[in-house]
C-alpha cells in the first residue's frame, strides 16, 4: 500500500496537471520594450562579454549555491529576469535555436531557426553588426561551435539540425575568432572555405597562429568533454585566450561565451553533471569579472536562453540535496540575467528574450 502511494505521488511530479487557459492568453504574451523604466545616462560599453548558461534557471543557480564552494553570480551588481517562449503557434517553451535567436537578433522566431525568420529571410545579428562597427568579434561553446546556440550569432538557417552547413556559413562568416567543440563538422571543403576567407584552423588552445588572420579552434571531435571528466580546454582557458587576443586591439569586442552543457544536466536529470558545469560557469565568471574590475569599460552580461528540467531544490537527508526535475526537456520558466559594468542597470528589469538582443545592439552602434 506505501509502495502503491510513493508511486502516486512520484507520477504527480513526472506528469504535472492541466491547466485550463482562456483563449486569448493562449497566443503567448509578448512583454513590450514599452514595460522598462527608461535610464536616464545610460553609458555605453567599449566592449561586451555575453555569457549564455545554457537550460540553466533558479533551480540550477539554487543548487550550485548549496552544492559548490562559490557562488560567482553575486559578484554582478545587477540582476533582472528574463522571459523566453518563442514566436511559434501556442508554444510557451523554447529551444536553444529560438532564443538564441532572440538573444543574437532582437527577434522572435519559431523553435529550431537559426536567426531567420519564419519566412526564412535572414535577421543580421549583433555580431555581423559589431563587425560593422569595427569591434573583434567572437563565439566560444563546449558543444560544437556549429550548435544552436552560438550558430544564432554567425548563421542563417532554416534548421539547427543542419551543422554541417552552420560550419560552411561560419568558415565564409566574418567572425574573428570561434571557439569550442565539433571539427567532424569541419570537413576538407569547410577548412578551404575558412583558409580562402581569410581564417585558419587550430587544435590546441595555445598554438601559435597569425594574428592579422581569423581563428578557428577546434578542441575536439564532438562536444569538449564534461567539466568533471577533465575538459580541456577549460570554458576559462578558451575565455582566457580570447580576451588576450582582443585585448591587443585599440577598438572594443563582442564575445559571446556559451556554458553549453548546463543544458544537458537537465536533459539527463543528472545533478552531478549539472554540479560540475555550474562550478565551470563559475570559474568563467570569476574570470570574467576579474577582467572586468581591470577593465572598467566592459559589460559583462550572464544569462541563459531558458531553463531545463524543472529543477527544484529540496532538503535530502544529512544536509545533503534532493534535487527534482518535472521534466527531461526545457520548460518555460522565466530564466534570470546578471550584469556589470557599463549599461548594465538597463538589465534590472523583468525583459523579453528579444530585449537583450535590441539593447546590445544600441550599445555597439551608440545609439
Ligand atoms: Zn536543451
Amino acid at each position: 500500500m506505501k509502495k502503491i502511494a510513493i508511486i502516486f505521488t512520484m507520477m504527480l511530479f513526472v506528469f504535472g496537471e492541466e491547466l485550463q487557459v482562456i483563449e486569448s492568453l493562449k497566443v503567448p504574451y509578448q512583454l513590450g520594450d514599452d514595460a522598462i523604466t527608461t535610464f536616464k545616462g545610460l553609458k555605453t560599453p567599449k566592449s561586451i562579454i555575453l555569457i549564455i548558461a545554457d537550460g540553466t534557471g533558479i533551480g540550477q543557480y539554487t543548487l550550485s549555491y548549496y552544492a559548490n564552494n562559490n557562488f560567482a553570480p553575486s559578484r554582478f551588481d545587477h540582476v533582472g529576469l528574463v522571459v523566453t517562449h518563442p514566436d511559434d503557434g501556442l508554444k510557451k517553451v523554447t529551444d536553444s535555436a529560438s532564443s538564441g535567436t532572440a538573444m543574437a537578433t532582437g527577434a522572435k522566431t519559431y523553435n529550431g531557426a537559426i536567426s531567420v525568420d519564419k519566412e526564412g529571410n535572414a535577421i543580421k545579428t549583433a555580431m555581423e553588426i559589431a563587425k560593422e562597427f569595427n569591434y573583434s568579434t567572437g563565439v566560444i561553446a563546449t558543444s560544437t561551435v556549429t550548435h544552436a546556440t552560438p550558430a544564432s550569432f554567425i548563421a542563417h538557417i532554416d534548421s539547427r539540425s543542419k551543422e554541417g552547413e552552420i560550419a560552411r556559413q561560419m568558415a565564409r562568416s566574418n567572425t574573428d575568432l570561434i571557439f569550442g567543440g565539433g571539427e567532424k563538422y569541419w570537413t576538407d571543403d569547410v577548412i578551404s572555405i575558412l583558409n580562402e576567407h581569410n581564417g585558419q584552423l587550430i587544435r590546441e588552445i595555445d598554438a601559435p597562429y597569425d594574428p592579422s588572420k581569423r581563428v578557428v579552434g577546434l578542441f575536439d571531435h564532438g562536444a569538449l568533454n564534461p567539466h568533471t571528466e577533465e575538459r580541456n580546454p577549460t570554458t576559462t582557458q578558451m575565455a582566457k585566450r580570447a580576451l588576450d587576443i582582443f585585448d591587443r586591439k585599440a577598438k572594443g569586442f563582442f564575445l559571446m561565451i556559451e556554458e553549453s552543457q548546463i543544458d544537458w544536466g537537465g536533459h539527463s536529470n543528472n545533478a552531478d553533471y549539472i554540479r560540475g558545469e555550474m562550478e565551470s560557469l563559475n570559474n568563467l565568471v570569476n574570470m570574467c569579472l576579474n577582467y572586468q574590475e581591470k577593465h572598467k569599460d566592459v559589460l559583462v552580461v550572464l544569462t541563459s536562453d531558458h531553463e531545463c528540467g524543472g529543477v527544484s531544490i529540496h532538503d535530502a537527508e544529512n544536509g545533503n540535496l534532493d534535487v527534482r526535475y518535472t521534466s527531461d526537456y526545457h520548460s518555460a520558466n522565466f530564466v534570470p540575467i546578471f550584469a556589470t559594468g557599463p549599461g548594465a542597470e538597463f538589465f534590472d528589469a523583468m525583459i523579453d528574450n528579444t530585449t537583450i538582443g535590441k539593447q546590445l545592439i544600441k550599445y555597439i552602434k551608440n545609439d
